[in-house]
Order: C-alpha cells, then structure tokens, then sequence
C-alpha cells in the first residue's frame, strides 16, 4: 500500500499584539464575542487595511528555520468566496500563481534521515469562528464570532511527501518547538496551530481532511483515513477527490463535499495593499535577530560542550531547560556532567522549579552541587537527595549537606560491605566485565550511601585480583 500525504497547516502569530491589517487586539481568547473588531474587519467602504509589519518579519523567520529561500518582493491577493465567518466576502491571503509569490518557498525538514518538502509559507487572515448547535452535521444554526477575524496567520503547506500518519505528527510536532522557539507563536494555545491534510492511498483519489484542531487528533484523523481508503481500493471507488470533516467526538471522517475540479476562488492582487519589498539587508537583519532555533542549539551543544546529539536536542527543545544548562555550565564548565543532572530522573522537578521563585538561583546552586561532588565532598548518591531537597526548598547545596551526613572513605568499614557483597552476589564475571563491576560498586553504594564511590573502587579492585581470597 502506498500513502501520500500533505499538509497545511495554520499558525496564528500569537506573539503579535494586533491583528494581521488593523490595530485590534489579537488577544480574542475568552473575551465576549464581537468586541474585539473594527471597521478594517469588516472591510467597510472607506476603510483601508495597514499591514502589520512585525508579521512579514515573522514569516521570515519561520522560513528561514524551515530552509525556504525568501521573496524580494511579495504581494497580496483577494481570495473571494462568501462564508459567514468571512465579514469582507474575501480573504486578503497570498497566491502563488499568475505572478504572485507567497513570503517564502522552496524549503525543508530534515527528520532522521528523510526530508520533507516545505512548498510555501505565506501570510493571510485568519477567518472568524463559528460555532454549531451540536454537531456541524446536524445544526440548524452557527454562532459566528469575528474577534478572531483579521488575525495573522502563517500558512505553511508542505509537498505530500509523508508516508505514514506518525511521519505526520512528528513533523508537527517539531514546527511547534520551531514556531516556539522562534518566538512568534505559542502552539500550545487552543486553536494556535491548525492542519488539513490531503491523503491518497493507491494513487487513488485526493481526500482533504479539513478542520483538525490538534496535532494530537492528526495522527488519529489520518490513521482513519488511510483505513477507509485503502477498504475502498478494492472496491475501485477510490477516484473522487472529497473533502471530509474530521469529527472528533466520534473520532470517523465524514463527507462535506466532492470536489470536481479546482475551486475558483477568482483570486486578484489586493488594490488596497501595495507589494512589499524585502531587500537583502532587511531579510538579513530579521535572520540575524531570529532566536537560535532547537536544531542549531543541539548542533552547537554537540559541538562546544561535547553532549551527546540525543542528551543535546533533549535540552534544546525546551527553552527553560535550555536556559539553566548555559547558566549553570557558564559556572561548572562541564558540559555532559550539568546536561546529566537537568535531563535526569528529576526532571520534572527541575521544570516545575524553573516555573517558580527558585528559577533566578538554581544554576549557582547546581553548579556548587556539581562542584562538591567533584571535589569528593558528597556522593552522587548522596548530592541526588540534595538536589532533590534543592528543588523543593529552594536551599543551597552547602546548607543541605549537613543534613545527608559526610562521605566515607574509611577503608575498613567499606572493605567489610565489600566483603559481604562479593560473599553475596559472586565475583567470577566482574574479574572482565565492566559492567558486572560497576553493578558490584552499586550494591555497595546502596548498603552504605555514603561511601566514596572512589574507594568502593579501590577495594574492590583490590579483592578481585586472582589469588586474593578473603
Ligand atoms: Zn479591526
């Protein structure tokens, strides 16, 4: 079976604080219908819309991180169709057809191995919200709400290059961290990012999968379809191009419409809105002030403090975690060592105290930590209770260590637990294998916490060489 799909999907810039081409507020989350809107949201005769000019600096970012070349001259277009949520009777969009050329085009994701074609990102106007008595089947009636008519939107649509629903959701998944990392959307926000997607089974007809409201019911949407379809090639009724709703309450896709051909949506260039010139030293300006964006600060991680590419882009994806790593390795300048302790088994206390009041403090408390293990004043048994007391607390590693004891190398007392753990656990395989070894070590160190990792070491060393027997 082959599968072809691609996506469009919808980024609001919800880092802007107005809308796509007037002054009002984009902030439309659980504000009361119909307030936040103006005479340029409607297109009223007289009116005029103002392009917003820190979103044409937006799409440029996000182009840049999705390896697309940049326009040196965009424009828009009147996309005309009449739907309730569309006040103006068109939506000011971009075309990429009859001279048009969307803010950026031709780019890439690299995932794993494959990359996968970006064919456009342009900008346009998010539509209003319409909301159904029940289900959008069976309403007799929809609420329209134009506080979200006018927002900026990005609309990024890839070539059907995913084979599978996961290649889908993890491509998805990674423009998220990408938008947010870049600073220009939150995709966490209800709503923030949206996707179609057009699948074919078998070459057989394109199906467009409309209204999916998070990556999360991609995966299942598309999973669905790919069923469907491919029960349908047998019966050769696969060759109508469709477009389907997908209903998330009974989790099936259902028919809106066949699709014969192209609709004409009679697109012409915008008369209220002149080109816009991007010229290489503004395009440059906006790429020099785009924040790193998780690929290039794992690559860099890799490169300047030796992490592994795995432990590196697990950092880079957050930017919180990102953060206490560079401080706390600006101080204890061992990379793999901090980058250990932030992405270790107390993770998720670390991301919750990052969210508090002991966020200013802990890369200096983590850095004294580390250098006190370092300096054999504390077992790393001994400094993950501390550092779980850290977290919690928000105290310093010094005034916490009292409270787990000192560390002992006292080499009697260690060589007797040794003793009795090779009494125990046999000492044939540890003699070559690292591994048996370090197990050995271990269990000494949970009978006795304290102990000097150093000196179990020693010891046991000691006791392992042929011809020691006691
Ligand atoms: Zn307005």
């Amino acid at each position: 079976m082959s599968v072809k799909i691609g996506l469009e999907i919808h980024c609001q810039l919800t880092t802007l604080r107005t809308k796509l081409f007037c002054p009002c507020s984009s902030d439309y989350r659980d504000k009361e219908p119909n307030q936040l809107v103006c005479p340029v949201c409607f297109g009223v005769p007289g009116t005029l819309p103002v392009l917003n000019a820190r979103a044409v600096e937006y799409a440029i970012r996000i182009g840049a991180a999705l390896n697309c070349k940049t326009a040196s001259e965009t424009s828009f277009y009147r996309k005309n169709y009449f739907y309730p949520d569309l006040p103006k009777g068109f939506q000011i969009s971009q075309y990429d057809k009859a001279g048009g050329m969307p803010i950026a085009y031709d780019g890439y994701v690299q995932l794993e191995r494959k990359k996968f074609r970006v064919r456009r990102i342009q900008l346009e106007e998010d539509p209003g919200k319409l909301t159904y008595e029940g289900t959008i089947e069976k309403s007799s009636y929809s609420l329209v709400d134009y506080n979200r008519a006018g927002i900026a939107l990005v609309e990024i649509v890839t070539e059907p290059d995913f084979e599978s629903a996961k290649e889908a959701k993890v491509f998805l998944e990674k423009l998220r961290s990408t938008v947010e990392a870049l600073g220009v959307s939150d995709g966490e926000l209800e709503g923030a990012m949206r996707c179609d997607a057009n699948v074919s089974v078998d070459e057989g007809g394109r199906v467009e999968i409309k209204n999916i409201s998070s990556f999360k019911e991609v995966e299942k949407a598309l999973n669905y379809e790919i069923l469907r379809q491919s029960t349908f090639t047998k019966s050769s009724d696969n060759h109508v191009n469709e477009t389907r709703h997908w209903d998330e309450r009974r989790s099936i896709t259902i028919s809106l419409r066949l699709k014969e051909g192209e609709q004409d949506y009679r697109y012409f260039p915008e008369p209220d809105l002149p080109a816009v010139v991007l010229s290489e030293e503004f395009v440059e300006r906006v790429r020099v002030e785009t924040p790193e964006v998780p690929e290039a600060r794992a690559n860099r991680y890799v490169r300047d403090y030796s992490l592994t590419a795995q432990v590196a882009m697990e950092l880079s994806r957050n930017a919180a975690l990102s953060r206490l790593f560079e401080e706390t390795v600006a101080i204890h300048r061992n990379g793999p060592d901090v980058a250990n302790w932030i992405t270790g088994e107390s993770r998720a206390e670390v991301q919750k105290t990052l969210m508090g009041p002991g966020r200013e403090t802990l890369p200096r408390r983590l850095a004294e930590l580390l250098a006190m293990i370092s300096q054999g004043k504390m077992t790393r048994v001994q400094a993950k209770e501390v550092f779980r007391g850290m977290l919690a607390k928000g105290e310093s590693a010094s005034s916490l260590a009292g409270q787990v004891g000192g560390v002992v190398t006292d080499e009697v007392v260690i060589g007797e637990i040794v003793g009795r753990v090779l009494r125990e656990s046999g000492a044939e395989e540890a003699r070559t294998n690292p591994k048996a070894f370090n197990y050995l070590v271990g269990q000494v160190l949970r009978a006795e916490r304290r102990a000097d990792p150093r000196v179990v070491a020693k010891l046991l060393r000691q006791k392992l060489e042929p011809g020691d027997n006691s």
